[in-house]
């Protein structure tokens, strides 16, 4: 883990007891982050988010089934459960209490799937998406051109580039792994073998973040 703001103590006329505090506080800063760590990879406690898909394309719903099962599947694996949204079960939300409807809101992203690329996809990304926000996106028309390629079902494109653009959301970077889910391109054969997944450091990462959210 890495810590910008941590700086080495350069003074040399801290009286004792200022310095004494301040390492107080340094140590319960400490111990309630040690705390967050073991809960938060305790397998016991659930950790849950809601994903709203907003289809535009219409994609055949056995492909879209099939490609939540996926997701939930990569994210079963690290700990987190989905729940899936669609746009009227959103809508519902305005049914609940003003609690209920605060911790929803706080578990929602969102997946929009596009027919084709817009000038916001970079290259020839399958998706993008902006951490700091709660909204990601995938290009429908290069999940089927990449299960063409690769002789694939799109599914299982697509269910790993809407994990792929989520980890982007849930890790808060934009950066990529050099290994599992996380890599800039994905490995098609081996996604179709159910092999790609998080890795344990960012399957951490997901869910201190999480508990931290809560
Ligand atoms: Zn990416």
């Amino acid at each position: 883990m890495s810590c910008s703001g941590l700086t080495p103590l350069k003074e040399t006329d801290i009286v004792a007891t200022r310095f004494r505090w301040i390492a107080t506080g340094v140590l319960a800063v400490v111990a309630t982050s040690a705390a967050r760590v073991e809960a938060a990879m305790n397998d016991m406690e659930p950790l849950s988010i809601h994903v709203l898909i907003q289809d535009e394309t219409k994609i055949p719903p056995a492909t879209l089934a099939a490609a939540r099962t996926i997701a939930t599947r990569i994210f079963r694996d690290v700990g987190v459960r989905i729940e899936w949204l669609d746009s009227d079960s959103a809508l519902s939300v305005k049914a609940l209490g003003e609690a209920d409807r605060s911790a929803f809101w706080k578990a929602l992203y969102t997946v929009h799937v596009v027919t084709r690329v817009t000038a916001a996809a970079p290259g020839n990304a399958l998706g993008f998406a902006s951490p700091g926000t709660r909204v990601s996106t995938v290009v429908y028309q290069r999940v089927e051109q990449m299960s063409r390629d690769a002789g694939t079902d799109p599914a299982v494109v697509l269910g790993h580039a809407m994990a792929h653009e989520l980890g982007h959301l849930l890790l808060r970077r934009a950066s990529h792994s050099a290994a599992g889910l996380m890599q800039a391109s994905l490995d098609v054969q081996r996604s179709a073998q159910g092999r790609v997944s998080f890795t344990a450091e960012e399957a951490q990462s997901i869910r201190i973040g999480l508990a931290n959210n809560r």
